[in-house]
């Protein structure tokens, strides 16, 4: 069972990825501090304005100018006066006016500079979030697919990044901004008054910590919907690929069912989340204005009180900071409580991404260059369920010359694929060895080990691309005169031809516009086109008709010229040649030998090639 890290821990992992957007984070971060000081400034006008009003404080002496508010205050108000003086009192009111307008557009300059170099920093991390994961999914080994389901994975890579963009790439912003906002306005509000700053100390962090109580809950029900999500989006793509039995058996109505249930369940969820996250903004403004009220009720005291120097200005000032405090503060609680909806998604990504590449390089890995001598499995035992007791091969030893062809016959479910798959390293074994030129196959790098293979499937497995892409597919710098010719020699020239487009005609969502036998063609020319000097048919032929089996059992024998071949077979009369056929059974090898050898004996294979011919 896997650990799982306490959420900040994920959150400061999460920021790592900023690292390579320091730049702009740099940026970022300077152009707030700006619009931080500008809107000090701008609000600081609200002094002299209403000085101005009052009439009061008129100011006759200059001050040093030392780097303080004071100095800076003092000294404005003096120009001011002066101004006052010369000009009288109602164009210095516009002069204040035009002030506070200037102060204010360059404030809000500034903040959308700042806000224009951290959208890069947000795009960039969610895009780096989603190549990695994409990345994890090409390089995990395949039993780490069985085990997970597919809409779930699709579902943390769309709507769990999405989510991640949402909550947490927004909380950027705050984290950049809110701290030195608030850290300006606090201190700005400690000059001006130490006793009423005290309050909004001690008020705040209470404040804050009932917030606090809401995140946590909405990471709970965040975590539960995401992983709805996943269910849902499994049984579409379910759905999707299965339609055509959906319809065969008229099952919509059930089909129909479990979805909406599905969706109803996400739906409640759904809800409740948006009723807790909600909770947070009034919340949080309702406690913001009892903290106002009781700072108004002390200060008006303060102001109040003869003995106590609090100006009515500098108090409205201080007010004014304050209720400029609450903003930030509440898109820090906002902030917090979406990280918290966003953390929920970062634990489901991890997982892909801590999933560990069991199958890769080693260090030190060598090549394989060429294919020279032979293949050899000793005494290889293999079961899906690592330390399972569940032996899907028993005990297999084989040896493969280099240009033989060796058949594996046998009953479904008797091992055939799994024995051919551990070859590529599809999967990695825990007992027993399989040597490729008296090495091995785990010393080799991975890409040497399958380039020296093709494979041909049942199932053969085409993408949404052109005829000319599906063959040359994984290769780069291929001819039109080399694609034709592995094609030609695939049977597959003449019907390419005589479709629409040719070898640039689209073959649909997983070959779905062309027959079987045009799809298995299809792929044996690429195979033939990799001319890979080792060779894996897997029932290349047994869903085809009779027809197009011959030409496809054509295309194959030209194919395994000067190769050496693993070929698993459906049909005993295509291997009859083959080098040495083994008979598998439940795992086991029970037979082994040339045709005529096997019919000699009178065993298995003897029954299995009777039963056949007379079909
Ligand atoms: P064959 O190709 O001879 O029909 P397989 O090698 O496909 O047989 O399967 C052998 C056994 O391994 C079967 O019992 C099957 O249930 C099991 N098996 C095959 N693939 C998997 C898998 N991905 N996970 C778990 N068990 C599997
Ligand atoms: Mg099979």
């Amino acid at each position: 069972k896997r650990i799982s890290l306490p959420p900040m821990k994920n959150y400061l992992r999460l920021l790592r990825y900023v690292k390579s957007y320091k730049g702009y984070a740099f940026l970022n971060i300077f152009f707030n501090m700006l619009s931080v000081i500008f809107s000090l400034f701008s609000l600081t006008m609200v002094i002299p304005f209403l000085n101005v009003l009052f009439g009061q404080q008129q100011v006759y002496e200059k001050v040093a100018w030392t780097f303080s508010v004071k100095a800076a205050l003092t000294n404005f108000n003096y120009f001011l006066s002066q101004y006052i003086i010369e000009h009288g009192k109602i164009p210095a009111l516009t002069y204040i006016c035009v002030l506070i307008v200037i102060l204010f557009f360059l404030k809000n300059l500034f903040r959308y500079l700042a806000m224009y170099f951290i959208s890069p920093i947000r795009n960039g991390v969610v895009r780096d979030l989603r190549n990695k994961m994409y990345n994890k999914i090409l390089f995990l080994p395949l039993t780490y697919f069985s085990e997970e389901r597919k809409g779930d994975l699709m579902s943390r890579m769309t709507s769990d990044v999405q989510e991640i963009e949402w909550s947490i790439m927004q909380s950027l912003e705050v984290i950049f901004r809110e701290p030195l906002t608030v850290g300006l306005y606090l201190a700005t509000m400690v000059i001006m008054s130490p006793q009423l700053s005290l309050f909004v100390f001690i008020l705040l962090p209470i404040a804050g910590l009932l917030i606090g109580q809401i995140g946590k809950s909405l990471r709970r029900t965040s975590s539960k919907s995401q992983a709805k999500m996943g269910v849902l989006l499994s049984a579409i793509e379910e759905t999707l690929s299965g339609l055509r039995i959906v319809k065969a058996f008229t099952a919509e109505p059930f089909f129909q069912k479990k979805f909406y249930k599905l969706n109803d369940e996400y739906r409640k969820l759904m809800i409740r989340l948006y009723r807790k996250r909600d909770l947070t903004s009034p919340l949080s403004e309702f406690l913001g204005a009892v903290v106002m009220v009781i700072v108004i009720y002390f200060g008006g005291k303060l102001v109040l009180d003869e003995a106590e120097s609090l100006e009515p200005s500098v108090f409205i000032y201080f007010i004014v900071i304050f209720s400029q405090l609450i903003p930030p503060a509440k898109s820090f609680s906002e902030a917090y409580s979406n990280v918290q909806r966003g953390l929920a998604s970062v634990e489901r990504i991890n997982k892909i991404l801590d999933a560990e590449i069991t199958i890769a390089d080693k260090e030190h890995a060598i090549q394989l260059t060429d294919f020279n001598h032979s293949i050899e499995y000793r005494d290889v035992s293999f079961a899906y369920h690592k330390g399972g007791s569940g032996w899907v091969l028993k005990n297999i030893d084989l040896k493969i010359e280099k240009g033989k062809t060796i058949a594996l016959v046998g009953q479904s479910g008797s091992g055939k694929t799994t024995l051919v798959d551990l070859l590529p390293r599809f999967y990695d074994l825990e007992h027993g060895e399989i040597l490729v030129d008296g090495e091995n196959i785990n010393a080799y790098k991975l890409n040497d080990l399958r380039g020296n293979m093709g494979i041909v499937n049942q199932e053969s497995i085409l993408f949404n691309d052109t005829i000319f892409n599906n063959i040359a597919f994984g290769l780069d710098n291929i001819s039109i005169a080399d694609v034709e010719n592995a094609a030609k020699i695939a049977n597959a020239h003449d019907f390419i031809m005589q479709m629409q487009d040719g070898y640039q005609t689209n073959v649909g969502d997983r070959g779905g516009r062309l027959s079987g036998g045009q799809r298995q063609r299809i792929s044996i020319a690429r195979a033939i086109l990799k001319n890979p000097p080792i060779l894996i048919l897997d029932e290349a032929t047994s869903a085809l008709d009779t027809e197009s089996e011959r030409l496809v059992q054509d295309a194959i024998t030209n194919l395994m010229k000067n190769r050496t071949t693993l070929v698993v077979a459906h049909r005993l009369s295509t291997i009859k040649h083959a080098d040495e056929i083994i008979v598998m059974q439940q795992g086991e090898i029970i037979e082994r030998g040339t045709h005529l050898q096997l019919l000699d004996k009178g065993g298995v294979y003897k029954k299995l090639y009777e039963l056949q011919a007379f079909v």
